[in-house]
């Protein structure tokens, strides 16, 4: 495995391996990483991509002002050894001056799938992962991208970017890996107080009982968000952001009552201590 901390020397490896043919598989991280992570990059050795190619850089661009940037939980060498284990072949691990040398006058946004959720809580958040995201797309050259359904609106506003500027990157998205109590695992996680990590999984319990509900006959979104609320209410350490349901491919809100055959997502964000922690679930409705 080869580590490299400039953007050109992982162009040059990246080069090397089209130039012999063969296809790139790009995993974009912040660090800190975990089996969820790690699913991404077997994802992209199983599919028999030449050499995949992780990222691991820390975005200030998408971080607010009063989020934790300077916080962020970092580990480098542990890093390192989960992508040898996992089969990458190329780390990215560059320096903020590397990736940020002057200051940037140049964003890429995405209207409408970015409007909401998360970003109604974080207004510049999607800003910051589309530049940066469209930065790594440029610097790693064609390739197909990996990104994890935890982050299931940075997937679509990353696969929207992706075809509206024509980047010749396919975007493949991969399931949640979760803990074995449910809690979907995250770099976030590691905030948690012992009380708070029991406490969290009721964002997966929500989840179930929202699926539940739609697999006992409910067809009223209203009705299936009160069942996401009232769970997630039912937990006095954690403080709900937004519960939703609404369809995978636009992420609109479902508005009419449900129907048979219809695939759609259930969403939650809720407080739980220090970390806002995320997790969504696909049902398909009976
Ligand atoms: P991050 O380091 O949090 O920016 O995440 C990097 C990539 O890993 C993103 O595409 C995430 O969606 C993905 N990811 C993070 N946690 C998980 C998980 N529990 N299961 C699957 N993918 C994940």
């Amino acid at each position: 495995m080869q580590v490299v901390e400039t953007i050109a020397g992982f162009r040059h490896l990246l080069d090397g391996t089209r130039h012999d043919g063969g296809r790139v598989g790009l995993v974009p991280t912040m660090g800190y990483l975990h089996d969820g992570h790690a699913s991404l990059m077997r994802r992209s050795v199983a599919d028999g991509d030449a050499v995949t190619a992780v990222t691991i850089f820390v975005n200030p661009l998408q971080f607010a002002a009063n989020e934790d940037l300077a916080s962020y939980p970092r580990d480098l060498d542990r890093d390192l050894a989960l992508c040898e284990a996992a089969g990458v072949g190329v780390v990215l691990a560059p320096p903020v001056e590397e990736m940020y040398p002057e200051p940037i006058l140049t964003t890429v946004s995405v209207a409408e799938v970015s409007a909401r959720m998360e970003g109604a809580t974080r207004p510049t958040h999607f800003a910051g992962v589309a530049t940066v995201v469209s930065k790594l797309f440029n610097i790693a050259g064609p390739c197909r991208a990996y990104f994890g359904e935890k982050d299931f609106q940075q997937l679509a506003v990353v696969t929207k970017m992706a075809r509206d500027l024509n980047f010749p990157v396919e975007v493949v998205g991969c399931p949640i890996v979760r803990e074995p109590d449910g809690l979907a695992m995250s770099s976030r996680n590691v905030y948690l107080d012992e009380h708070e990590r029991r406490a969290a999984t009721v964002l997966w319990a929500a989840l179930q009982r929202g699926a539940a509900v739609i697999e006992a006959g409910e067809r009223s979104p209203a009705a299936i968000v009160d069942a996401l609320v009232a769970t997630v209410g039912s937990e006095p350490r954690a403080t709900l952001d937004y519960a939703e349901l609404v369809d995978p491919a636009t992420l609109a809100p479902c508005a009419e009552p449900l129907a048979s055959g219809q695939e759609v997502r259930l969403l939650v964000a809720a407080q739980v201590g220090r970390p806002r922690l995320l997790d969504n679930l696909g049902v398909t409705v009976p």
